[in-house]
C-alpha cells in the first residue's frame, strides 16, 4: 500500500517516529545494576503526567483493563459497596469487572451521551449515613461516547457530602491528553493505558495511587496476585520489578514522557481541545450531531458522531478503511450502527485532522448521507487558521 493506512481510532493512536526508534534496541536485562538509573527518574515523571506529587505510580505489562483491575483488588474487600456511573461501553465494562470480583455494584444507568450525574450521586452519598460505598468510580472520558466528566465536580460532592469513599477514576483515554490533576482533585487511583495519550503500543497499564488508597491495600481482601501493589512497592523501590517488566514500552514511554514534556502538559491539553474544536466545527457543518448532549460533555480526545437515520455506520466505517485506507471507530453497544468516531489525540496535528474530515466527508457522500463536499473541511480549516500558533515571519525588504 502506498502511504500510510491512516488510524484515526481513539487508541492505539499514532506512534511518534521518535516513541518507535526508542523501542528498536535490543532486548536488555531487567536486573542489571544500572537499570534502576533508567526506573527511577521514570516513575518520578510519570507522576508529573498524573499531576501527583504525593502519589506512587506503578506500571503494569497489561492493558488498561487490567488497571481497572488492580485499582479495585488492591482497595477493596469483597461485597464492599462502589459508585460508579454507566454511560457508555468502558464504564459498563468496568462495572460488571467489579460485580465479577465480587463487589457490591451500585449502578447508576446515565442515558449514553451524558457524563456521570453529579446530583443523583451527591444524593446516594448524602444518603449513605453508614459509609457503605467505599469508593466512587469515574470514567472520566468516555470513549464509547466521546464525554467527559467533571472529576473535580465529583470531589467537590464527596467533600460537601464529607464522605470518607476513596475517588477511583478511569483515565485511560484522558490522562496525558486532557487535563488531570490527581493531587488536586482528591483522586485516590488513576488508570491509564500506553496506546492512547502516552502514544505507545498496547501494554502497560499505569496506575497512580494515593496514601489513602495504599492505606487502604493494607486491609483490602479481594484475591490479587498479578496485580498486588504489595510485590510492586517491595521491589519498585530499589527500581526493580517482581515479575519481568516490558523494558521495550518503558523505552518507549521515556521518550514519550519526553515529547510531552518539551510540548509542555498544558501545551498538550491545549493542542488537544483545538484539534477537537475544529472536529466539531466540521461535524456541525455537515448538519450532523455528537452523541454528547452537551458542550460540557465534549471530549478533547474522541468524537463519537451520529449517523442520520436511515444509514448505517458501520458501513460508513468499511467504506472509508477499504476505499479510503483509514480507521475510523466503530459505534459501539447501544450505538452500534448508529455512531461512528473519529480518534484525535495522541500523536495528531491540524493537517491529520483535516485528512479524517475529508475521508469521513467522502465516506458519508457514499453512503448516501447528504452533505456538502468540503463543508466540513471547510469549516476546521476556518478554526484551524485561527487557533493555531502563530510564527513570526522575516521581514522582506
Ligand atoms: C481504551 C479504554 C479502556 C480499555 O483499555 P484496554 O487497554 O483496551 O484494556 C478502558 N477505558 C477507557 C475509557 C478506554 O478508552
Amino acid at each position: 500500500m502506498s502511504g500510510f493506512q491512516g488510524l484515526f481510532i481513539p487508541g492505539p493512536t499514532n506512534m511518534p517516529f521518535a516513541v518507535r526508534q526508542a523501542m528498536d534496541i535490543p532486548l536488555e536485562d531487567q536486573r542489571a545494576p544500572d537499570f534502576p538509573q533508567f526506573s527511577l527518574p521514570l516513575f518520578q515523571d510519570l507522576k508529573k503526567a498524573f499531576k501527583t506529587e504525593k502519589g506512587q505510580v506503578f506500571i503494569f505489562p497489561s492493558s488498561g483493563t487490567g488497571g481497572w483491575e488492580a485499582a479495585i483488588t488492591n482497595t477493596l474487600s469483597p461485597n464492599d459497596k462502589v459508585l460508579i456511573a454507566v454511560f457508555g461501553q468502558f464504564s459498563h465494562l468496568w462495572a460488571d469487572l467489579c460485580q465479577r470480583k465480587g463487589l457490591n455494584v451500585d449502578i447508576m444507568q446515565v442515558e449514553w451521551g451524558e457524563g456521570f450525574p453529579l446530583e443523583l450521586a451527591a444524593q446516594k452519598l448524602e444518603a449513605d449515613k453508614k459509609h457503605e460505598i467505599k469508593a466512587v468510580l469515574v470514567c472520566h472520558n468516555e470513549t464509547t461516547t466521546g464525554v467527559t466528566s467533571d472529576v473535580a465536580g465529583v470531589r467537590k460532592v464527596l467533600n460537601a457530602a464529607n464522605h470518607p469513599a476513596m475517588l477511583m477514576v478511569d483515565g485511560i483515554s484522558s490522562i496525558a491528553s486532557i487535563d488531570f490533576r490527581m493531587d488536586e482533585w482528591g483522586v485516590d487511583v488513576a488508570v491509564a493505558g500506553s496506546q492512547k495519550g502516552f502514544m505507545l503500543p498496547t501494554g502497560l497499564a499505569i496506575v497512580a495511587v494515593s496514601q489513602k488508597a495504599l492505606e487502604a491495600h493494607k486491609t483490602a481482601k479481594l484475591p490479587r496476585c498479578f496485580f498486588d501493589f504489595a510485590d510492586m512497592i517491595r521491589t519498585n523501590k530499589d527500581g526493580f520489578f517482581p515479575y519481568t517488566p516490558a523494558t521495550t514500552l518503558m523505552r518507549g514511554l521515556r521518550a514519550s514522557l519526553d515529547m510531552l514534556f518539551a510540548e509542555g502538559l498544558e501545551n498538550v491539553f491545549a493542542r488537544h481541545n483545538r484539534l477537537a474544536e475544529g472536529v466539531r466545527k466540521g461535524v456541525a457543518a455537515w448538519g450532523l450531531s455528537l452523541c454528547a448532549k452537551e458542550p460540557k460533555w465534549h471530549s478533547d480526545t474522541v468524537s463519537a458522531i451520529l449517523i442520520p437515520k436511515g444509514f448505517n455506520s458501520d458501513d460508513l466505517v468499511k467504506i472509508a478503511y477499504y476505499r479510503y485506507k483509514m480507521s475510523l471507530g466503530v459505534g459501539l453497544n447501544k450505538i452500534a450502527g448508529r455512531a461512528f468516531r473519529i480518534g484525535h489525540l495522541g500523536s495528531f496535528n491540524e493537517i491529520m485532522a483535516l485528512q479524517a474530515l475529508a475521508g469521513v466527508e467522502m465516506a458519508l457522500m457514499d453512503v448516501g448521507v447528504p452533505i456538502e463536499a468540503g463543508s466540513g473541511v471547510a469549516a476546521a480549516q476556518q478554526h484551524f487558521r485561527k487557533s493555531a500558533p502563530q510564527i513570526q515571519l522575516a521581514k522582506v525588504a
